[in-house]
């Protein structure tokens, strides 16, 4: 099957071509996805709806066909991606949706950086890529190897930074769609300011201009408690982002955390639909936010 027209990768060649990011925020239920929806709807901006492969085990395939139902009948353009499949189980049953089901994402993370050599981490994602493309689904990959670990993903130690030149090799051999480098950023919280070496990403831009997709992770750069936003640079660490070539941008705690605040503080005194309702607002509203500082409020 040909990625003519598949979502994600219509949403991310715009969004490069013109020069804004793309949100795409980490959804764990069926509130945040409204959340989600309901803010790319109000800023009239293209958005990436992800999934963590926990949240597909818990929910199945028709929590997936939710999401895509929500994402593809919005009135603007939204994808639905699943970051960081790492595992042949999770990986089987993302694809196996899709081959067996007919529920697809629009884009999958096929992540085999844990691997020990770059070879290996060819040998193991190749397959599964292939088995994307033949549905239509657009693929992510990372080279190098980000530390850290958020709610969902695994936790990995022993950092590598993208090489360049092997990251050519890599996505050629490779056939993906997006890249995720590693340019010292990691995942959850950060223990201490991290040296991004831009100069990477720069030259990942630069190559791939066009071709491949660059995507930030670990942007939960500051303490999730916000108090490191303005210490570390803030918004001038996600205009750096962009101006330097990386479109996809994942965002998880930034716009998680408030809104599992907001709802448990609400359940409290709440009635059930009316702390959901409140929350579901907190959601869409910080990704309003992001929405507008990524320059892609406006652009849907
Ligand atoms: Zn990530």
């Amino acid at each position: 099957m040909s990625l003519e027209g598949n979502r994600t990768l219509e949403i991310l060649s715009k969004a490069e071509k013109e020069g804004y990011g793309i949100l795409a925020q980490a959804c764990y239920d069926w509130g945040s996805v409204i959340g989600l929806v309901r803010a790319a709807e109000r800023a009239k901006s293209p958005a990436i709806l992800q999934l963590f492969p926990i949240t597909l085990e818990y929910g199945g395939g028709e929590f997936l066909q939710f999401c895509l139902d929500k994402a593809h009948n919005a009135s603007v353009p939204i994808a639905v991606h699943l970051d960081h499949a790492t595992s042949a189980e999770h990986l089987e049953l993302a694809i196996g949706l899709a081959e067996k089901r007919g529920i697809k994402f629009d884009s999958i993370m096929v992540d085999a950086s844990h691997a020990d050599t770059e070879d290996e981490n060819i040998a193991i994602a190749v397959p599964y890529i292939k088995r994307c493309v033949a549905q239509g689904i657009a693929t992510e990959v990372e080279l190098g190897r980000l530390e850290g670990g958020e709610a969902g993903v695994r936790v990995i130690t022993g950092e590598m930074l993208t090489d360049p030149d092997k990251a050519e090799r890599f996505m050629r051999e490779t056939g993906a769609h997006i890249l995720a480098p590693c340019i010292g950023n990691r995942h959850g919280t950060y223990v201490s300011k991290p040296d991004l070496r831009w100069d990477i990403l720069q030259d990942l831009h630069s190559r791939f201009k066009g071709r491949v997709t660059l995507c930030a992770h670990g942007t939960d750069f500051y303490s999730p408690k916000g108090v490191d936003w303005d210490i570390y640079g803030g918004e001038a660490y996600f205009r750096e982002t962009i101006k330097n070539g990386s479109i996809k941008i994942n965002v998880n705690s930034w716009v998680r955390d408030p809104y599992a605040e907001a709802l448990s503080k609400n359940l409290a005194s709440q009635p059930f639909p009316d702390a959901m309702e409140a929350a579901t607002e907190n959601f869409a509203a910080n990704c309003e936010k992001f929405m507008k500082l990524f320059g892609s409020a406006g652009k849907a």
